[in-house]
């Protein structure tokens, strides 16, 4: 960690463009594909939904779904007094990504450590959020550069949100996001199982073809809450693709779960 006095200027104007955010979300995931920019879109887009001014913020250098997520891929931001503007989604969110950055959806980032860490408290520093209800946070899989930064600018995280499927080798990679959040004094709100069986289109019966549980019986080991189980629907891809959020969109046993899920994150980090 840096302890130079720029460092710990630039960390005073971080926590003062954050002073009107009262609760800041961090959604994280073990590995890649589970499921965390889905939960974090449509955490947003339900609490927005609520009449809460919400902030959706996509640090996911390398993989920044939140743009094509919200449908803003074709938007770029705009600065305003040296601040950047988030853009408005939809009515009471704001997003900002990195993709919002990028000329093209192809383009890449090849940034390494000091790099992100940098770009990540630019977009901490540098975006005029105002005041909010909550932000959350899209992080990107894994607990690497950007959660660190993240974690050590805000400094008052409400709590992290960790995203798995029900897989052995998922559940091992959660397991390294625990033990991060507690090296990290970052609250966890809970874990959510992702793509926990299916709901059979035909017969509407649920199928586990993924297995199914493990993620609620690595919570109750770890004496972590469980904030609940998504089922896999096919559905969701297309709502990914076309920018439809999936709470308002899917299957209605879905959407149901979905409405649990936050329900439950809602819950666990009021303070
Ligand atoms: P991550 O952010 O963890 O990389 P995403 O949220 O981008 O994961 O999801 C990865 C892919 O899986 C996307 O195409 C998304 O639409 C799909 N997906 C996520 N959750 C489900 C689900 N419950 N059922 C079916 N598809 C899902």
């Amino acid at each position: 960690m840096t302890f130079n006095p720029e460092y710990m200027k630039e960390t005073e104007d971080i926590r003062t463009n954050l002073s009107q955010v009262n609760k800041k979300i961090a959604i994280m995931s073990g590995k890649g594909g589970v499921g965390k920019s889905t939960v974090a879109v449509n955490l947003s887009a339900a609490l927005s939904a609520q009449g809460q001014r919400t902030g959706i913020l996509d640090i996911d250098l390398h993989g920044p779904s939140i743009p094509k997520l919200l449908k803003i891929d074709n938007h770029r931001l705009f600065i305003n007094e040296n601040q950047y503007v988030p853009i408005m989604a939809r009515e009471n969110l704001f997003a900002i990504s990195i993709g919002s950055l990028l000329t093209s959806e192809n383009d890449s980032i090849t940034f390494r450590g000091p790099r992100k860490s940098s770009m990540v408290r630019q977009f901490l520093k540098d975006v005029n959020w105002g005041k909010l209800e909550t932000l959350v946070v899209d992080c990107p899989p894994g607990t690497g550069d950007e959660q660190l930064s993240l974690i050590q600018s805000i400094g008052n995280i409400t709590g992290a949100v960790i995203v798995t499927t029900p897989q052995d080798l998922a559940l091992l990679d959660v397991k390294k996001s625990i033990t991060f959040c507690k090296q990290m004094n970052l609250p966890i709100i809970g874990i959510v199982e992702n793509m926990s069986g299916l709901i059979c289109p035909g017969c509407g019966e649920k199928v586990d073809i993924f297995k199914s549980g493990g993620g609620e019986k690595l919570a109750a080991e770890l004496n972590i809450p469980f904030l609940g189980k998504l089922s896999i629907d096919p559905t969701i891809v297309e709502c990914s693709d076309d920018g439809k959020i999936a709470i308002e969109n899917a299957s209605i046993a879905y959407r149901e779960e979905m409405a649990w899920v936050i329900k439950n994150i809602q819950r666990n980090s009021e303070s």
